[in-house]
């Protein structure tokens, strides 16, 4: 065991997931925070446990040759914002397209997926549409930046080399004006004071500005005074809105918007598209990688003529917009009732009818609205961090769409559930990292799911003419179960789910069932609905 406290000198043999340099003491594994792969330092034992440590670099040795200087500030060397900027670009494309394919191999199993390497920006600097920036208030001081590393203490900054130029000169105006007009800050401890966050959004190519103060009351001296200074000094500045969030959080945004000046939204393009944005809708942070992710999509999802699409988890409906220039229709579903609204906006904005948008859980409007006849032969799935419900994953599975598109933002939660696809009838295609984030660890992924012919793929031979010589007292062909599910549940069934449930219920089955020599054969299982479905249609021709 390493000492906590002590240096230690360590080679840096590989990078994890978050960024920091895995490295070897004398073979001891030790997670250094700042080294880069392939250096040599001397490294501060922080956590000491039997199997691993944790510690900081004090010294570097031998410095990597993909080490580079921090183009904003060596200050900000703590600034939990960009934990690789001293990486090379092309070797943190590299270590994402890695975090790819290593996630899908370890969690998903899956070996052979063709795995593309990571899109990259050519100018990965200012690249952020939207900041948000915490306030506090220390010694009298004023503090508006970015969390340190693991912390709730801010950084002071006075420029990020990844936001918009204009967020510079807009925490420089609102600086003054907190000072000049000695606005109360609000303290997290406490509870007590005022404004708490600023956020910022604006459009790359409308160059519309909004400012959004977030406070615990709207109480704010002198506001026409900021207002006019903004206008005066920050060019597209068209919104300046105060969001009320009373709570004791770490969720930024409160509920409540009050707009104070303007109308308290912007507008985007992404392609050929309009989009109007609010403080509280989710809009991809970097509009210029966006369109490389959605044109992927697009490209995956393959659209042809009389196409139906679901984009499950929508947001304000960017991506169903993009599908819906060439599908004859588009369901979008997100549980977030304001970014459904501009979602409906959106599609009005741009003069298209053919979406309609649901609100709520994915997990349980899913599988409604599939009941109730609406069908998709293409799906499109962009999850939030935790990746798929199950519920909505069997959904798809029931519906048999020819091609699912997986978008993701975080690679475990996307093999775990292409995992659970492929174990159901779908095979991986290929899978295309895009790199949304330079100097973050994070990466957006899109994977293509393709449905597998089981006449095709699946060497199972059942023999139709044995199929109904069952020793059940009655019975009935797998023709008349099918007929008898469709028209009561409205769903489709195939043979080998029918024989599987069969065999589940005992019934002996005269069918041979030859599973080929091929290893890794893949054998879609019944889904649980459908499975209900069959019992009900087993138990209504009296077979068990
Ligand atoms: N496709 C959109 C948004 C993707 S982010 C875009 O590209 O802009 C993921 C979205 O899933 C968010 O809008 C979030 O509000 C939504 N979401 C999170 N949990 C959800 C759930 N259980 N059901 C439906 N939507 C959900």
């Amino acid at each position: 065991m390493l000492e906590k406290g002590k240096k230690y000198e360590c080679k840096i043999v590989d990078m994890g997931q978050t960024g920091v340099g895995i490295g070897k003491h004398e073979g001891f594994t030790v997670f250094v925070d700042g080294a880069l792969l392939g250096e040599v330092v001397d490294v501060k034992i922080k956590k000491s446990k039997k199997k691993y440590a944790e510690g900081v670099v004090s010294k570097i040795k031998v410095r990597s040759p993909y080490r580079v200087d921090r183009v904003c500030n060596p200050k900000y060397s703590n600034c939990g914002g960009c934990q690789i900027q001293e990486l090379d670009y092309e070797k943190q494309l590299d270590l994402k397209t890695n975090i790819v394919k290593e996630d899908l191999k370890r969690i998903g199993g899956l070996d052979d997926v063709q795995v593309f390497d990571a899109i990259g920006m050519d100018q990965p600097f200012r690249y952020r549409n939207k900041a948000q920036f915490p306030v506090q208030m220390e010694d009298g001081r004023v503090k508006i930046g970015f969390y340190r590393k693991k912390s709730h203490d801010i950084i002071d900054m006075d420029k990020c080399v990844i936001q918009d130029e204009k967020n510079d000169l807009i925490i420089d105006i609102i600086r003054r004006y907190i000072e000049e007009e000695n606005i109360s800050i609000y303290d997290e401890k406490t509870h007590k004071g005022i404004l708490r966050h600023i956020v910022t959004k604006v459009g790359f190519t409308s160059g519309q500005v909004m400012v959004v103060l977030v406070a615990t009351e709207d109480r704010f001296k002198n506001l026409d005074r900021l207002i006019e200074v903004l206008k005066r000094e920050v060019a597209g500045f068209t919104s300046l809105v105060v969001n009320i969030n009373k709570d004791k959080t770490n969720v930024i945004l409160g509920r409540k918007n009050i707009n104070k000046y303007g109308r308290g939204k912007i507008i985007d393009n992404i392609g050929d598209l309009k989009f109007e944005i609010s403080p509280l809708s989710f809009f991809q942070v970097n509009p210029i990688q966006t369109e490389v992710l959605y044109s992927k999509t697009l490209e995956y999802a393959d659209l042809k003529e009389g196409d139906r699409v679901f984009d499950i988890y929508c947001g304000i409906g960017t991506i169903s917009l993009f599908l819906a220039q060439k599908a004859e229709f588009v369901y979008g579903v997100e549980i977030v009732e304001d970014a459904i609204k501009d979602a409906r906006l959106n599609a009005d904005l741009n003069g298209m009818d053919n979406l309609d948008f649901f609100v709520g859980k994915a997990e349980e409007v899913v599988p409604k609205i599939y009941k109730e006849g609406k069908r998709a032969n293409v799906v499109v799935v962009d999850p939030p961090r935790k990746g798929c419900d199950e519920r909505v994953l069997d959904t798809i599975v029931d519906m048999e769409p020819d091609r699912v598109v997986y978008v993701s933002c975080n690679p475990s939660t996307l093999a775990r559930d292409l995992r659970y696809l492929e174990d159901r009838g779908y095979r991986c295609e290929k899978v295309q990292p895009v790199d949304l984030f330079p100097h973050s660890v994070h990466v957006e992924t899109v994977a293509l799911l393709s449905k597998l012919d089981v006449d095709k793929h699946i060497d199972v031979e059942i023999k139709l003419d044995e199929l109904d010589l069952t020793s059940a007292e009655s019975k009935a062909t797998y023709a008349q179960i099918k007929e008898y599910i469709l028209e009561k549940f409205n769903l489709k069934v195939s043979t080998l789910y029918i024989a599987q449930i069969k065999k589940k219920c005992g019934i002996e089955l005269r069918e041979h069932y030859n599973k080929s020599k091929k290893e890794k054969q893949v054998i879609p299982q019944c889904t649980p609905e459908k499975e209900e479905a069959i019992m009900d249609a087993l138990r209504h021709f009296k077979m068990i």
